[in-house]
């Protein structure tokens, strides 16, 4: 099996490996390792010896089959139903690894077979929860081309996250690149146009030996990504929430506001009775007060109410959502009001419609809301007219259905 640096490969052919247009035909006796078409005429005098320098396997590379039946002929080859695809883990051919020392400087990064990674029982990670992680996805267009969606907001929240959590920030080019790269490696993983999406996860980690409280001496950044098609079994039918008056997800002053992987294992007890009980997720109030939204264990909440959305504002204690930034832009241009405000648990009484926002669930309309002994109903059973609208408008972009008038979308 051959682990090839993408930079190590892109130096030696004189060309940016990420772009799509360059990716290889890449074939080992036993395995697939990339399969993009490529003019490798030119390359294959350099290609063939590094890859044998770098190799134990003898490898070949055939440029000669058009891209889009290779990755339709391979793709019908995984046992996937592609029309059932739901929200789980799904192993995947290739996984990205960089790795930085106390120096504070990342390798070179590579891409290496999916597979577990080593740790010491001392690490960071394991001991401090020192981590945090990204969601993105990658679509596949109707004419197949593969989209990911604002990637450089995610680096640069990745940064902030990784700064609150005093570890090495990964520079947004290198972070993008490295994206690339990974769904690149598992184009045949990417769904069909309209059957899905391919999940992307960036992750931070605290890699190195630590006894005391203190911050790793290593880290490793490692992105895998999964097939996947809906978050909520529901799909784009409405979820039902219930307000949790027991727990709260983030404290003013904690780090509710980053993606670090403390938040969600915290979330699992009351997420969980919520399911028992029939929800579909749980709905979290402000710690101070138990009196305002604040959002759902994964994704961010909107309230409709005629012409005007509110959401709860950024202060630190709910994520800062992509989805959310990009909904309330869409929203402003479609002709809404959007406020970001205080949003008083009350209001959900007189809401018109209320949904959630994130890059899993997309847009999820809420059907129900357990408040207290009430339970909210909303419009048509929840999907709403704004929803959808919202929807529609936000999916054909990501999709790359409709022009991107917002710019942003980015073509692999
Ligand atoms: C990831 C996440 C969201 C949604 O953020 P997106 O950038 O839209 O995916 C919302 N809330 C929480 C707690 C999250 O972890």
């Amino acid at each position: 099996m051959a682990l090839l640096s993408m930079n190590q490969l892109a130096g030696h052919l004189n060309t940016d490996i990420p772009s799509r247009k360059c990716s290889l035909g890449v074939f080992s006796s036993d395995h697939v390792l990339h399969c993009k078409p490529f003019h490798v005429r030119a390359l294959q005098g350099p290609l063939r010896s590094l890859l044998n320098a770098t190799t134990h396997t003898p490898l070949s590379v055939r440029a000669d089959t058009p891209s889009v039946a290779v990755s339709n002929e391979v793709r019908s080859s995984l046992d996937i139903d592609w029309d059932n695809l739901g929200f789980g883990y799904h192993k995947t051919d290739f996984m990205y690894v960089s790795k930085c020392g106390s120096d504070g400087k990342w390798d070179e990064g590579e891409l290496q077979p999916f597979g577990a990674l080593q740790l010491s029982p001392s690490a960071g990670i394991l001991n401090y929860g020192q981590g945090i992680f990204e969601g993105m996805k990658a679509y596949r267009t109707e004419d197949d081309r593969i989209l990911l969606f604002r990637p450089e907001e995610n680096a640069l929240r990745m940064i902030s996250g990784a700064d609150r959590l005093c570890m090495p920030t990964v520079p947004v080019n290198m972070f993008i690149q490295a994206v690339k790269q990974t769904v690149l490696s598992n184009e045949r993983w990417i769904p069909p146009s309209g059957k899905g999406s391919l999940y992307i996860r960036p992750l931070l980690i605290g890699s190195g030996a630590v006894l005391g409280l203190a911050p790793a001496p290593e880290y490793t950044f490692v992105i895998f990504v999964a097939p996947v098609g809906n978050y909520f079994k529901e799909g784009l039918a409405p979820i039902h929430l219930k307000v949790e008056n027991t727990y709260h997800r983030a404290a003013p002053g904690g780090t509710g506001g980053v993606k670090t992987v403390g938040n969600y294992a915290s979330v699992l007890k009351t997420q969980l009775s919520a399911k028992k009980s029939g929800f579909s997720d749980v709905l979290y109030l402000d710690a101070v007060e138990s009196k305002y939204l604040e959002e759902v264990s994964s994704c961010n909440i909107f309230l409709v109410k005629g012409k005007k959305i509110a959401t709860p504002h950024l202060k630190g204690t709910i994520l800062p959502g992509i989805t959310r930034k990009s909904i309330i832009e869409l929203a402003q241009t479609l002709g809404y009001e959007v406020e970001e405000r205080a949003v008083c648990v009350d209001e959900l009484r007189d809401a018109d419609e209320v949904f959630c926002t994130g890059t899993a669930v997309v847009i999820s309309p809420v059907g129900s809301i357990m408040l207290h002994e009430d339970r909210l109903e909303y419009a048509n059973e929840g999907l709403g007219k704004v929803s959808k609208e919202l929807y529609s408008a936000l999916t054909s972009i990501q999709m790359g259905q409709s022009a991107d008038i917002m710019k942003w979308t980015v073509e692999i």
